[in-house]
């Protein structure tokens, strides 16, 4: 893709001081040498952008897919409804007795009054009500925009309540919409609040050979269910999923594991680097988006166990899936090899499902994330050249330090072992590494510069979310979203690809985009001309 053809079609139309602040977060990629590029600034005002705010960020995407918390939203009811369910999720509660608040909103409903008077004796009222109606384990409670402009301390409230339950855990997070440039706040603000008031409160420990924490894993249309799967097959337990699927209980204990695997790098590097620095638990980027990245993600769990029977089982496991896999896409990937695709979504979805459109021979003629920074696109090296800006300053960095106690040397010993043979921990090469020279990176792209690529590149499948859905299918192309699946799915593992690629055959091999034509495209459109009435 020319970058001097987007210059001409897409940004020069913008005015001059919008044309100079895009123009930094649009680049035509090199893989060898990744330039730099414009990320986690805030989008420019009007400008229509793919983002949701910090609330969003910590509410929805990382507590939202807990199942025996109870989230409540201090706020309007329209922040509560933004939150609730709208991720698609998935849950498997151990009866249909236990608890699961994953289906309910709640909220304190802030109306006037509570704006003008205070609502932090409303919020403990919430609170209390839904101690008394629940007794869950653990309350939530999450500020709104209005609540950081009218002062409302969520945290003194719920410290005042967890100490007059005494049997159920309650904090707050101070995650106001507006406290970042975009929902990637709200992820740094819930896995400050997780680890400061629950991760290590439980120190039991299975007497399973092979324990990990999975980071960065929604469970969205049950992926997580799929990995669980896999990881059951070959003797790998999982102590922790942060957040598909997860509990409060599971959270506490997650600090006992050996190993902490990243799938979404952006939501949850922060756990996995305070987990290694108080715990000692190494951390690896891993991806079970696409079949060749989930053998691979499976091997490096067997390097770094280095244990021969573990290594055969997932030696198996690989074999008999990847026969399986290979036999769908023979017959597939003749209808879908040379389409082409354009991903904007999240940070790594953009990537990871890279690797599904690779198999399918399909090529990504751009991509970008919704909510990245710039380590996510050009990789954890240039983490020290990342300038900390004023909204980065906004959001609370722990100070962390070694647990005496609890610390693991032998697993910081077994790092620095594998290190020497050359494993890479607490790393990750960004998406620019991946993509193919000339192809197009975006951060944070609007919705004017969406029509544009597609007016130009007339891609054959466009990702995205829902605020971009209908918008794109009107334009006459099909749109998968990424966020939800659309109700398909799950997309990760083996079983994963073979419903992926069939989903995008269906999608891309359909003719019903070309059959539907603008009316002013059809030459059917009313004639008029202005009347003068006297
Ligand atoms: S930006 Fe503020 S008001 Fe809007 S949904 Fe987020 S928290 Fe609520």
């Amino acid at each position: 893709m020319s970058y001097e053809k987007i210059d001409e079609y897409m940004l020069d139309k913008y005015p001059k001081k919008v044309y100079r602040k895009r123009a930094k977060s649009v680049l035509p990629n090199d893989p060898a040498e990744p330039g730099e590029i414009q990320a986690n600034v805030r989008t420019i005002p009007g400008i229509i952008t793919q983002r949701g705010c910090t609330y969003a960020g910590c509410k929805g995407v990382i507590l939202g897919p807990t199942r025996d918390i109870v989230n409540i939203t201090h706020g309007p009811i329209g922040c509560g409804f933004y939150s609730w369910l709208t991720r698609r999720n998935q849950t498997r509660p151990e009866s249909d007795k236990a608890e699961n608040f994953i289906p309910y909103c709640f909220s304190t409903d802030m109306q006037d009054s509570n704006i003008v008077f205070g609502g932090e004796a409303k919020l403990k009222e919430a609170i209390q009500e839904a101690y008394d109606m629940f007794h869950p384990k653990a309350i939530a409670v999450f500020s709104t925009c209005p609540v950081g402009l009218i002062g409302d301390d969520v945290h003194a409230a719920s410290k005042e309540m967890k100490a007059k339950f005494g049997d159920c855990n309650v904090f707050g997070f101070s995650c106001e919409g507006y406290k970042g440039v975009s929902q990637s706040a709200g992820h740094h603000i819930a896995n400050n609040q997780i680890f400061k008031h629950v991760v290590g409160l439980d120190d039991t420990r299975s007497d399973s050979k092979f324990r990990v924490n999975l980071l960065g894993e929604y469970n969205i249309g049950g992926d997580g269910f799929v990995i669980d799967e896999l990881f059951e097959r070959c003797g790998i337990e999982i102590v922790s999923t942060f957040s598909g699927n997860s509990t409060i209980g599971a959270f506490e204990n997650s600090h006992t594991a050996d190993l902490n695997l990243i799938m979404c790098h952006r939501s949850i590097n922060y756990v996995a680097d305070m987990m290694e620095k108080k715990y000692g638990i190494p951390w690896l980027k891993v991806n079970f988006i696409g079949t060749e990245a989930t053998s691979k993600s499976l091997r490096r769990l067997g390097e770094y166990f280095e244990d021969e029977e573990l290594i055969a089982k997932i030696e198996a496991v690989i074999v008999e899936e990847e026969v399986k896999v290979k036999a769908e896409l023979d017959l597939i990937k003749p209808n879908t090899k040379g389409k082409t695709t354009m991903l904007f979504v999240g940070a790594s979805r953009a990537h990871h499902y890279q690797e599904l459109f690779n198999e399918l021979g399909m090529e990504t003629l751009a991509a970008g994330y919704e909510f990245a920074h710039r380590d996510d696109y050009e990789g954890r090296r240039v983490i020290p050249n990342i300038k900390v800006d004023a909204d980065s300053r906004n959001i609370e960095e722990l100070h962390i330090e070694k647990d005496e106690a609890k610390y693991s040397q032998k697993l910081q010993d077994k790092k620095a072992a594998l290190e020497a043979k050359g494993v890479e921990f607490s790393d990750y090469d960004g998406i620019m590494v991946e993509m193919e020279k000339g192809s197009l990176v975006i951060d944070d792209i609007s919705h004017y510069e969406m029509e544009k690529l597609i007016d130009m590149y007339k891609p054959s499948i466009f990702c995205a979310g829902i605020k971009e859905k209908f918008a794109v299918q009107k334009m006459g192309i099909p749109l998968k979203q990424l966020h939800s699946y659309d109700y398909g799915g799950p997309y990760a593992g083996y079983k994963g690809a073979v419903n992926f690629y069939k989903d995008i055959d269906r999608m891309v091999n359909t003719k019903v985009w070309s059959l539907i034509k603008a009316p002013w495209a059809t030459g059917a459109a009313m004639n008029a001309s202005f009347v003068k009435v006297s």
